[in-house]
């Protein structure tokens, strides 16, 4: 059974990973709009795992005969002014779910939901490759910025991502 206090934080982090999951489609659709179909791809695979996680979050409570509870989701932002702005923002939206989960983590610890606190550890190690894998194609875009080949080049390369199922469960 869960505590008030951690199934509220627990459906908040759910509504916090739709939302994310809200952002990367709307960061596709920008994307769709350039014409620049591989970052598009790549947006929207980001966009599916982080239904994947509110899916987890959503199980999760379920499993620990907790109350799943839906909220609105905040209208995620429409525009940015360039590819480099965009995947810079991306990386700030990722480092503020970082805070979000360890918030969560927090939480596990002070109720001694070791539960709680063990399931959050995947998202922990999660945050770790998200951020990894933003930061490097920012410095990949920072590197090609002055070339217009460079950016389609890149493209091409992101339209190749396939989804990944994150970090393999430490159990
Ligand atoms: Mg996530």
């Amino acid at each position: 059974m869960l505590s008030e206090k951690i199934q509220l934080v627990l459906n908040k982090q759910l509504n916090a990973e739709f939302h994310s999951a809200y952002t990367y489609l709307s960061l596709a659709a920008y994307f769709e709009d350039l014409d620049l179909n591989g970052f598009a791809h790549w947006m929207k695979i980001q966009y599916q795992e982080e239904l994947v996680h509110a899916d987890k979050i959503y199980t999760y409570i379920n499993d620990r005969d907790g109350r799943v509870v839906l909220a609105a989701l905040k209208e995620p932002r429409p525009e940015w002014e360039s590819p480099l702005e965009a995947f810079k923002w991306a990386l700030a939206n990722e480092q503020a779910l970082s805070q979000k989960i360890y918030r969560v983590v927090d939480e596990a610890l002070l109720e001694r939901d070791h539960a709680t606190h063990t399931f959050m550890q995947w998202f922990v190690n999660e945050q770790v490759e998200e951020e990894a894998i933003v930061r490097d194609i920012v410095s990949d875009i920072e590197r090609i910025i002055e070339s217009k080949d460079g950016l389609f080049l890149m493209d091409r390369d992101l339209a190749s991502r396939a989804p990944d199922d994150g970090p393999d469960s430490p159990v």
